[in-house]
């Protein structure tokens, strides 16, 4: 196993046995459920909208070459700059240049998947700019000094007490505060900074091809507010979050919000077309392009459709493995089933294979995603690519095939008792099943004595 797989089962040792931990990521889970229950009527065909949903992202896949020249060529015009980079170090340099050109000290960010994934925090804090996060969530994290949870809700794993506690000690507010009120104070620390920034960084929902349009959504109100009153606004994006018109958001920017769990759309839409003029002062748009891989991953058939992901966060609510192990427990920007898929695709595969493991084929995260993703059969398909390198999977691959010999045949499958069944099953598994669980025990009737015996076949 890779080293950073060795560190995930450590991690998940300790963490799959803290009861504290399992009963939030319960009642994380049936908040989640109630929220799928309330929502199963919003749509006559709820099938129907996430296949739609899933053609559309698949059809701008096929013709992207033409998507992002399209794209390029409106978003110049209407006046943005656009830049591609190749990798995160490339898109890193970009924005720091950029930053530099205009002797930026300070950054205002908000939620993003994509500046997490070029580690871009780190990196601006090591050239001594101040990175603010203006995502409630992500604030809370970076005042406690720690990684986001999820990609989807920053704080999940902190209670209202648990943050109360966190500022007092930190910013010596009175004790005890609720929900509403440590709300009303971190946008009070937060207002300045979001009301008069330096220069943003966004991420991007979608991008809008023939309209050269940006696509943000949100709930906090943060992105509107600190993109409308910056100078500088720089947006970074995979090159997969284009799409071909505005007609497809009808069907896409709902469904992204579809389990929310407490709006039934997300509160606010921003649609970046130019650049903003302010007292004759124009601001400066740039949007980074990012491959990152992205063109490898576009390149396989079947995994490419992850990229169709609108990071909505349902399937690791639903995900047995996240919910016993945890976010942090990944070291990632992106854990549950949506990053084991695609950072094996993203990465280096020898380092990340050990993700490839971490799904028990349940089917549940396809099941539950708003845009079709078929992510059990991905899982399949890293999997086979595994092996097809010889990489990994190889004693796993060895053990399974001497099984499958002997349970090929049931007369050799009950040859021997339930007895022997135990032992044998407790010789090759034991290890592996960990300490604090119980193996499970064979029958004393195998199943086909027992339908030998309730059809009378001798
Ligand atoms: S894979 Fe599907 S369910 Fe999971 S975060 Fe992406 S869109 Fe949501």
């Amino acid at each position: 196993m890779n080293d950073k797989g060795i560190v995930f089962n450590n991690n998940a040792k300790k963490i799959a046995f803290d009861d504290e931990h399992y009963e939030m990521m319960m009642s994380r889970y049936d908040f989640f459920m109630q929220n799928v229950k309330n929502r199963s009527n919003y749509y006559a065909n709820i099938d129907l909208e996430k296949q739609r949903a899933f053609n559309i992202r698949s059809k701008a896949f096929k013709k992207l070459d033409k998507l992002l020249v399209d794209f390029d060529t409106n978003f110049t015009q209407n006046g943005g700059n656009l830049l591609w980079a190749n990798d995160s170090d490339e898109a890193k340099k970009m924005i720091y240049d950029i930053l530099n050109q205009n002797k930026a000290k300070k950054i205002v960010k908000t939620k993003s998947f994509t500046i997490e994934e070029i580690g871009l925090i780190s990196y601006l804090e090591m050239k001594k700019i101040k990175v603010v996060d203006t995502n409630i969530g992500d604030f809370v994290c970076s005042v406690s000094n720690e990684t986001p949870y999820n990609f989807k809700s920053s704080a999940a794993h902190k209670t209202t007490e648990q943050i109360a506690d966190l500022y007092t000690n930190k910013f010596g507010i009175k004790e005890n505060c609720n929900a509403k009120q440590l709300t009303a104070f971190t946008k009070n620390v937060l207002r300045n900074d979001i009301y008069n920034p330096e220069v943003i960084i966004t991420g991007a929902n979608f991008l809008v091809s023939n309209t050269g349009t940006i696509v943000l959504t949100e709930n906090e109100g943060n992105i509107l507010k600190s993109s409308t009153f910056a100078p500088i606004h720089i947006v970074i994006a995979g090159i997969d979050k284009m799409i071909t018109s505005m007609d497809e958001l009808g069907v896409l920017l709902p469904l992204s919000s579809l389990y929310d769990s407490n709006n039934n759309i997300s509160s606010l839409y921003t649609f970046i077309n130019k650049p903003l003029t302010q007292d004759d002062k124009v601001q400066k748009l740039y949007l980074i392009l990012l491959n990152n891989n992205r063109t490898n991953i576009l390149s396989k058939d079947k995994q490419r459709n992850i990229l169709s992901c609108v990071q909505c966060g349902a399937c690791l609510e639903v995900c047995p493995i996240y919910n016993t192990v945890g976010g942090h427990t990944y070291e990632e920007y992106n854990p549950g089933p949506v990053g084991s898929i695609s950072l094996p695709l993203l990465k280096n595969i020898e380092e990340t294979s050990h993700f490839c493991s971490l799904c028990t084929l349940c089917g549940r995260c396809s099941e539950i995603c708003p845009v079709n993703i078929p992510l059990k059969d991905l899982f399949l398909e890293n999997r086979k690519d595994l092996i097809k390198l010889d990489k990994s999977l190889v004693g796993e691959r060895n053990f399974l095939s001497n099984i499958m010999k002997k349970m090929i045949n049931r007369k050799n499958l009950d040859k021997y008792g339930a007895g022997f069944k135990d032992m044998e099953l407790s010789y090759f598994i034991k290890k592996k099943w960990g300490s604090k669980r119980e193996l499970p025990k064979f029958a004393k009737e195998s199943f086909s004595e027992y339908w030998k015996n309730i059809n009378n076949i001798k």
